[in-house]
């Protein structure tokens, strides 16, 4: 099945974000962003011919749109002019609220764009109604899957991506469903972890076992149902026999770079999410190390997770009883996740 773009490593060569707003802040207001008033970076004519592929190595071009009232007409037009000056793939990545619908998307197609990226991020609707809290009306998250079934239509099975941020308060579990119903409907997920911005900030246990999750769903090798989850939602069977697991580990591919999409609440965090990942084809002394990652469990992220779920749900919730019913286990986390609270 064709991906919808090769992505480079950023680190090595990179894969050029661009940024188009309206000339001013993003008025999105969304709770785990970043700074709304990066202006983005103006493109000038002679940029144009620099950008092709193999001048600067650049071997596609990510514009990233803030929502504001012109950016379909915006985009169109700058599609369209490094479509005809340079032949890197052009993807556009449309953030929350973007005011784009079955038009624009036909005229992004007919500029010459090779995809396009939606920036989810919340993993499920009750989490991206809390990111953008008094909008009221309708959500980004039913309007974002909507785009994404236009957006297949018109490009196919493969050449749309949807971002998934972690942090905001999600359990494995719950991102493992979305991304496969991500898979389902012929799109790609991209995965990456809010960074100064997470309400709950994301373990190197949490990212490595999503991530690996996530390889296994997008190449069909399991399914989310085939996953087995422990109480707080995390990932404690991967669906596959141990011997296959084992292989994957060693091929590292699950870990790379290209796991992730740059949007506008992940800008200028490429140095920081690249160190947090494993490098690509570790020698076999380093699956150890690998494996350890995957495992390692930070129980105070966990029940703080489990608690947010709950608070989301409008669960009530009381940790003396369910410390109580399950023992001496539970009371440490419970005790590491109020010590986590009050910090
Ligand atoms: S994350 Fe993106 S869409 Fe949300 S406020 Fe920031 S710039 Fe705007």
């Amino acid at each position: 099945m064709a991906i919808i773009v090769p992505q480079v490593p950023l680190a090595v060569s990179p894969w050029r974000p661009l940024l188009v707003d309206g000339g001013g802040a993003c008025k999105a207001a969304c709770k785990y962003c970043p700074d709304p008033t990066v202006q983005g970076r103006p493109l000038a004519e002679a940029d144009l011919g620099e950008w092709a592929v193999g001048t600067r190595g650049v071997q596609g071009i990510n514009i990233i749109a803030r929502p504001y009232p012109e950016v379909a007409a915006d985009l169109y037009c700058l599609v369209q002019k490094l479509v005809v000056n340079n032949p890197a793939l052009v993807i556009v990545t449309l953030g929350p609220g973007a005011p784009i619908d079955t038009w624009g998307l036909q005229h992004l197609k007919e500029a010459g764009a090779t995809g396009v990226c939606f920036s989810l991020v919340a993993v499920t609707r009750s989490l991206d109604a809390s990111t953008r809290p008094g909008r009221g009306g309708r959500q980004w998250w039913d309007t974002c899957w909507e785009l994404v079934d236009t957006a297949i239509s018109l490009w196919g099975p493969g050449k749309v991506g949807l971002t998934l941020g972690l942090g905001l308060g999600e359990t494995e579990q719950q991102v493992m469903a979305t991304i496969q119903q991500v898979r389902d409907r012929g799109a790609v997920s991209y995965i990456y972890p809010l960074m100064t911005t997470a309400e709950i900030k994301v373990s190197t246990g949490k990212l490595y076992r999503v991530l690996l999750a996530r390889h296994l769903i997008t190449t069909g090798q399991a399914t989310s149902n085939q996953m087995q989850y422990d109480d707080f939602g995390q990932v404690i069977h991967f669906g596959v026999p141990r011997d296959r697991f084992y292989e994957i580990m060693q091929e590292a591919k699950p870990f790379s770079l290209d796991n992730l999409w740059l949007d506008c609440c992940s800008m200028g965090w490429q140095a920081e999410l690249a160190a947090g990942l494993f490098p690509a084809q570790p020698g076999a002394e380093m699956v150890p190390e690998l494996i350890r990652r995957v495992c390692s469990v930070d129980w105070r992220e966990a029940w703080l997770t489990r608690t947010r779920v709950f608070e989301l749900e409008g669960v009530d919730f009381d940790e003396d009883e369910i410390e109580a019913e399950n023992g001496s286990i539970y009371k440490m986390i419970a005790e590491l996740g109020r010590a986590g609270r009050s910090n």
